[in-house]
């Protein structure tokens, strides 16, 4: 069924190219006509195979910016691409709207600084409905961002990760992992946030390091039973030394007692000279040396047993405050000695476990002490650094103290240092099963080298993932704990929970639950199977990363899963390798048992940077968002610089201003082409259903430039094919831009134009030729850039292609990706071309020697080049003659003898010499000066809008000069046939005609008087 594709049809012919008005039509036409979804159903109902998709959701806490654009154009590409080759795609969108993002955004709104105010202010009710509240708005700006870059993703089937059916087979992921033991409750160290009040999975670390300022200190140890013998210790994080239970040394690496004053200081005899040096002390003697071991169980004097009981107490347990061996231990920095804190420290932590050593860990919530620190109770972790300095000096134990800035993990949304603390958490042992996500890992295709290897480097790390979080508006840990006997079970659905709910005891009736979440969730409780207790739920939410890595499980059903997963292709930025990518596989590992990813090809791009290089920031100012950005800049210029400006993983610097260069050439030439296409076709009485290239090879009517277009035509879309695979998209819009301004423009063009002045009935069917090669080759092009600019495409589909043939597709987006076509392909005459080019490109470099205009045509050329060059161009002389302007060419391998006298300008370039006769006689000259004049005509024609296939009245040429009259007058024919007008009138000085209107323009330094009729 066609549409008639509405709006004046023939304005845009004497417009210019205007993108932005093209993209408010289009993206009308493809809205009234439903264009996206017809897409995709036509492509579920016809196609060749199909390819499973599932969308990165973006988080639903801010606006899109341009590195948001950069992923959804090359999203969009893909999509546009594999759908026009034949492949069905659910290209559905997905929205990520729990978590810690989300929840700190509806904090910066609400004005509340922390969790604890926000649940005695706000209340978990009226939060949970304000980040509703807040998703809803962001997400209208993501539907206008992805109208305004033409996105043809469909919404109809949008998945949301905070509704219940997706929490529900969120869930499912947890089950799989309960049953197979890798679910379960452990004190571990993990990241913890102050400020956010969570702790952050081993992911989230590697999002946000930044530079700090700690303080960096070197303090003693005494041996204890020893007056004179210390251990020198060095650390950045002073109030670790209040949670501190041992020290260690590496087993067999060399130490050395060092003499220093009247002290012994036990020191990594590798140190030893770089430290004193540090530490500006010139006089001290290595008095011993022996190994690490040989340290092994020696006791110290912790120094703040009188200030903290809880460590007099834990001092007289075995191992605590003693000396231990540890291969972790780095002899290359610091000491060489390292006080362990297992409390605040993974290595610690473990170095404890293994030792029995109980872990101390006097923290609240909000990361102050306890009472359980004694004298430190009630200060912030960071804020005891300073007292504990202040004790240690006063101790006697203080040896250096400065300020050192260095890179340290901060929370990727607060920015708050963080902390490692020892918690009781949830975790995920993926560990446990880390080779089958590894191998898994291993089988995906990246495109890159750079980020599979940053990508499998962090999945070897192997760490259990924490995946409990104490915060409000996630997913809730389905887990529920018997309060008597500490039994506990994991329940998977809705109805589950309902059935297993105790009725309230105040109204005998079940607790409501309208949805899954925090608080109504807390509000439900169970009898223990084991001893009738009651059964409260584990208060945690799961880590939002959870959330969306669930994705290919929960935002379909049990039959699309099956159909869909793994996925094709997904393409996210390159911090998504700790983010997305890791849960995504981590989880289907989990469900399915198997080594394999729920995805088959991974695209990871960098990062958008602004004009000057810089990252952007909203400190800096410099975040460009995609809605104001596309309200005054075309979307297809923005999406085709996206892809053309560097590789995908190369980080983007975005400058709007270079858009409006090199970019806006190429897809207005692209559109210029089609007019001037169209507009000749039209005049000729083209019909692409008779005149195409079977007809043209039936009446043998293609010549070499033709046959040369459509051969190039073929290697363009090979390589685009190619490159589009491979996801070197810079690489494919450049074969394009090469394609489209080279080949066409700047090449075939010229070697056609002046066949196509004519209106010579007897040479009609050699023009209908060339057109059906342009219909041929332009149309190929634009299903070539069609994934990249849509916009540009569809309207010249429509405006061009569709106005001559209605039978064609509603929408460009319908037509089947084009493949090369063996028949055209030839690459000799692709050789000789090139030699051809390359010799008028010598013969421009000769003109321009000798101040020659390309329009001025000349008496002679000769060619020397080698015998394979000569006879190469013997097959084209016609057209060297045409595209060198020259009367005459004699080609030869050595100069010819009889070339005398001073007339005769070269050039040369690699094994081609050019020279050109500079002799210009009267006819010559008054050719050359016709050809000046005529181009300006032309101009003028264009300024003044006339169409230019439309035949005008007359052209009036005045002050030329008697003498330039004369020259001129055999040529006056040739030229009103060049312009399309019927006569040219010239004039020596500026005749009194009335009605006239003459513009001026320069010829020659003179001035000169033009009007047309
Ligand atoms: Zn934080
Ligand atoms: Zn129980």
């Amino acid at each position: 069924m066609a549409i008639k594709f509405e709006a004046d049809a023939k304005k845009w012919l004497t417009m210019g190219y205007r993108p932005l008005e093209i993209e408010r039509e289009i993206r009308d036409f493809w809205e009234k006509n439903r264009i996206a979804e017809k897409l995709m159903k036509l492509r579920e109902r016809e196609n060749i195979d199909v390819l499973g998709y599932v969308e990165g959701p973006p988080t639903l806490n801010g606006v899109p910016h341009i590195g948001h654009a950069r992923g959804r154009v090359m999203k969009d590409l893909r999509y546009r691409w594999k759908s026009m080759q034949g492949y069905y795609i659910p290209f559905w969108a997905g929205w990520d709207c729990q978590g810690l993002p989300v929840e700190l955004e509806v904090e910066k709104l609400l004005g509340v600084k922390n969790k604890r105010e926000l649940l005695e202010r706000v209340g978990e009710e009226r939060f949970v409905e304000e980040c509703k509240k807040t998703i809803m708005k962001y997400y209208s700006y993501w539907r206008e961002a992805d109208r305004k870059l033409g996105l043809f993703m469909t919404y109809d089937r949008e998945y949301w990760t905070y509704l219940d059916h997706y929490i529900e087979r969120e869930w499912k992921y947890l089950k799989r992992a309960w049953e197979q033991g890798l679910l379960g409750e452990g004190y571990y160290v993990v990241a913890y946030c102050p400020g956010c009040q969570t702790s952050l999975s081993n992911a989230e670390v590697g999002l946000g390091y930044e530079e700090v300022e700690d303080p960096s200190l070197y303090f003693k140890f005494k041996v204890a039973g020893k007056d004179d013998e210390y251990f020198l210790i060095w650390t950045t994080m002073p109030f670790t030394i209040i949670t501190d239970l041992m020290i260690a040394v590496h087993p067999s690496a060399e130490y050395a007692k060092v003499k220093v004053g009247e002290e012994y200081w036990i020191m990594a005899r590798q140190r030893v000279e770089l430290l004193m040096q540090e530490l500006k002390i010139e006089e001290y003697s290595i008095t011993k040396t022996f190994l690490g071991k040989e340290l092994e169980g020696l006791k110290y004097e912790y120094p703040f047993k009188d200030l903290i009981p809880k460590q007099t107490e834990l001092d007289k347990l075995p191992n605590v405050h003693r000396v231990v061996c540890e291969e972790f231990v780095d002899v290359n920095t610091a000491t060489g000695v390292v006080h362990l804190s297992p409390g605040n420290g993974e290595e610690d932590f473990e170095a404890a476990m293994k030792r029995n050593v109980p872990i101390y860990v006097p923290f609240d919530d909000e990361c102050n002490f306890t009472d359980d620190a004694g004298e430190f109770s009630g200060l912030f972790a960071r804020d005891a650094d300073e007292k504990v300095i202040e004790e240690l000096h006063r101790r006697g134990l203080l040896v250096h103290v400065e300020k050192v800035r260095h890179e340290y993990p901060t929370c990727w949304r607060s920015h708050h240092k963080l902390i490692w603390l020892a918690r009781r958490e949830y975790f995920l042992w993926t560990n446990k099963i880390n080779d089958k996500i590894v191998e898994a890992a291993e089988k995906v295709r990246y495109f890159y080298e750079g980020p599979k290897n940053r990508f499998l480097a962090f999945l070897k790390e192997a760490k259990p993932w924490c995946i409990s979080r104490e915060r409000v508006w996630g997913t809730p840990l389905p887990i529920w704990v018997c309060e008597n006997c500490g039994h506990k079970i994991l329940v998977s659905s809705k109805k589950e929970i309902l059935e297993k709910a105790l009725p309230d005891p105040a109204t005998g009736k079940k607790p409501e639950l309208p949805e899954l979440h925090k608080p109504w969730i807390d509000r439900v409780f169970f009898e223990c199977e084991k001893c009738g207790g009651r059964m409260r739920r584990e208060p945690y939410v799961l880590d939002t990363w959870h959330n969306s890595g669930a994705s290919p499980y929960a935002r379909f059903t049990d039959e699309e899963f099956e159909r869909f997963v793994p996925v094709d292709f997904l393409v996210e930025a390159i911090d998504q390798t700790r983010g997305w990518a890791n849960t995504l596989l981590l989880e289907h590992v989990i469900l399915t048992g198997k080594p394999e990813a729920p995805y088959k090809a991974f695209l990871f791009y960098g990062f958008a940077l602004d004009a000057k290089g810089r990252k952007m920031s909203k400190s800096l100012g410099n975040v460009i968002e995609v809605n104001p950005l596309l309200e005054g800049n075309s979307a297809d210029l923005c999406r085709f610089y996206i892809l053309w400006k560097c590789s995908p993983i190369d980080s983007m610097s975005f400058d709007i201003e270079e858009v409006k260069r090199r970019p806006y050439q190429i897809l207005s030439t692209l559109y210029h082409l089609h007019r001037f296409f169209y507009q000749n076709a039209e005049y000729d009485g083209f019909d692409p259903k008779r005149h195409n290239l079977n007809w043209t090879e039936e009446n043998d009517l293609l010549r070499a430039p033709e046959r040369w277009l459509l051969s190039k035509l073929q290697g363009t879309i090979e390589e685009v094919t190619r490159r589009f695979e491979s996801c070197e998209f810079n690489f494919a819009v450049s074969a394009l831009e090469k394609f489209i301004v080279d080949n066409v423009s700047r090449e075939y063009v010229p070697m056609i134009r002046r066949e196509l002045w004519t209106d010579d009935p007897q040479t009609l069917n050699r023009r209908l030729a060339i057109y059906a090669t342009l219909w041929h080759v332009l149309k190929t092009s634009l299903l070539l850039f069609n994934p990249a600019t849509p916009f540009i495409t569809e309207f010249l589909y429509q405006k061009v292609f569709r106005a001559f043939d209605n039978s064609l597709p509603e929408s460009i987006n319908f037509e089947r990706w084009p493949v090369p076509e063996e028949k055209f392909k030839n690459p000799q005459l692709e050789e000789e071309f090139d030699i051809l080019m390359k010799t008028i490109s010598v013969s421009y470099a000769a003109r321009q020697a000798g101040r020659l205009k390309r329009r001025w045509p000349l008496r002679k050329a000769v060619v020397v080049a080698p015998k394979r060059v000569i006879e190469s161009l013997e097959n084209f002389k016609e057209l060297f003659l045409e595209l060198a302007n020259v009367k005459e060419a004699e080609f030869a391998e050595s100069i010819p003898e009889d070339l005398a006298g001073e007339h005769w300008i070269s050039a040369t370039e690699e094994e081609i010499q050019i020279l050109l006769d500079t002799r210009r006689d009267k006819t010559l000259i008054g050719e050359g000066l016709m050809r000046d004049l005529a181009r300006r005509i032309q101009a003028l024609r264009k300024e003044l809008g006339f169409v230019p296939t439309e035949i005008l009245n007359e052209a009036h040429v005045a002050m030329l000069g008697q003498e330039k009259v004369e020259l001129l007058s055999s040529f006056l024919e040739e030229m009103a046939e060049l312009v399309r007008v019927k006569k040219i009138r010239v004039y020596p000085d500026k005749p009194e005609i009335r009605g006239l209107e003459w513009h001026q323009y320069e010829l020659d330094g003179e001035n000169i008087l033009i009007a047309i009729t």
